[in-house]
C-alpha cells in the first residue's frame, strides 16, 4: 500500500457509502485502510485494476486534484454528523448554537450546524479547505508544545518532504525572494507575528492557519554567495491536532493562496 493519505484511496471507491465493507462511509473505510485498519480488498466494488492503481505511485497526484472537490463534499457529510458543541470545544474553535466558527489566518470561518454551508471572508481554495475539514474531523485537541518541528520531522513526513519542498518551501522562498514587503504584508493580511529569530533566520514569522496548528515561517536572505533559503516549521503536536498528510495541504495550500496574493500586487 503507497497511499500519500486517505484521498488517494477515497478517490478509487464507488462512494455509494452501501456500508458492505461495514464502514459507514467510504470516507470512514479510506481513513482506516490509510492507517492499516483495515483491508481494501473488503469493499466488494473495488476491482484488482483500482488495487494497481494504488500501487502506482505516479498515477495519484493528479487523479487526486481530480476529486478534489468530491472528496470536500464527503468530508462536510461525516462533519454534519459531529456533535458540534463537543468538537468546537476540543479544536479550539466556538459554537453559538447554530454556527461553529474557526479562526483561520485571523479570519472567521464558519460551518453552519442545520446546512454545512460554509461562512467566510477568506477566498478558499480546495487545498485549504482541506485540511481545515480534516481538522474539524479530526484534530484530538492536543496542547501546543512550543517545539518547533520540520515537515519531515512529523511522523510520515519524510518520504512527503521534497513534494512539499518543491510545492510549498520554494514557492513561498521565490515570493519571499522578489517581494519585498512578503512578511510584513502577511503579518498584516493574515494577523501573523514576527516573533523572535528561531534557528538563526533573518526573518521568523508565526500564521495560525488553524487554531490549534500554529506554522512558523523562517526566511534565510541571500548572502556571500550563497542562495536564500526559507523553511516551513509547525508545533509537534501537529501529529495529533493534523497529521502529516493534512499538513502537506496546508504548506502547500498556503503558498498558493500567497502566490494569488502576490499576483494580484504585481509580483
Ligand atoms: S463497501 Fe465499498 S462502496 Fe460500500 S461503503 Fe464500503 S467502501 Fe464504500
Amino acid at each position: 500500500m503507497v497511499a500519500k493519505n486517505a484521498m488517494e484511496i477515497f478517490t478509487l471507491l464507488d462512494k455509494s457509502n452501501c456500508r458492505e465493507c461495514g464502514e459507514k462511509t467510504c470516507l470512514a473505510f479510506a481513513g482506516k485502510v490509510f492507517l492499516g485498519q483495515c483491508d481494501i480488498r473488503a469493499c466488494p466494488h473495488i476491482g484488482q485494476q483500482e488495487i494497481e492503481r494504488l500501487n502506482d505511485n505516479s498515477a495519484a497526484v493528479s487523479d487526486v486534484d481530480e476529486n478534489a472537490e468530491e472528496y470536500i463534499s464527503s468530508l462536510k457529510h461525516d462533519i454534519s454528523k459531529l456533535d458540534f458543541a463537543e468538537t468546537a470545544e476540543k479544536i479550539g474553535a466556538a459554537f453559538d448554537g447554530s454556527m461553529m466558527e474557526i479562526r483561520m489566518l485571523g479570519k472567521s470561518f464558519g460551518i453552519q450546524r442545520e446546512t454545512g454551508a460554509f461562512v467566510t471572508d477568506l477566498h478558499l481554495i480546495p487545498w485549504v479547505v482541506m485540511p481545515l475539514l480534516e481538522y474539524v474531523l479530526h484534530c484530538q485537541g492536543a496542547a501546543v508544545t512550543g517545539d518547533w518541528v520540520s515537515f519531515r520531522e512529523l511522523d510520515n513526513g519524510k518520504e512527503k518532504y521534497l513534494l512539499f519542498k518543491k510545492r510549498g518551501e520554494d514557492v513561498l522562498k521565490q515570493l519571499a525572494d522578489k517581494y519585498i514587503d512578503f512578511f510584513d504584508d502577511i503579518v498584516h493580511m493574515f494577523d501573523g507575528k514576527q516573533v523572535e529569530k528561531a534557528f538563526e533566520s533573518d526573518v521568523s514569522v508565526v500564521l495560525y492557519p488553524l487554531p490549534l496548528v500554529p506554522v512558523m515561517i523562517c526566511y534565510w536572505k541571500p548572502e556571500e554567495g550563497m542562495g536564500s533559503s526559507l523553511n516551513l516549521f509547525f508545533d509537534r503536536s501537529a501529529n495529533q491536532n493534523l497529521g502529516a498528510d493534512s499538513v502537506f495541504f496546508l504548506g502547500t495550500g498556503l503558498a498558493q493562496m500567497f502566490e494569488k496574493l502576490a499576483e494580484h500586487h504585481g509580483f
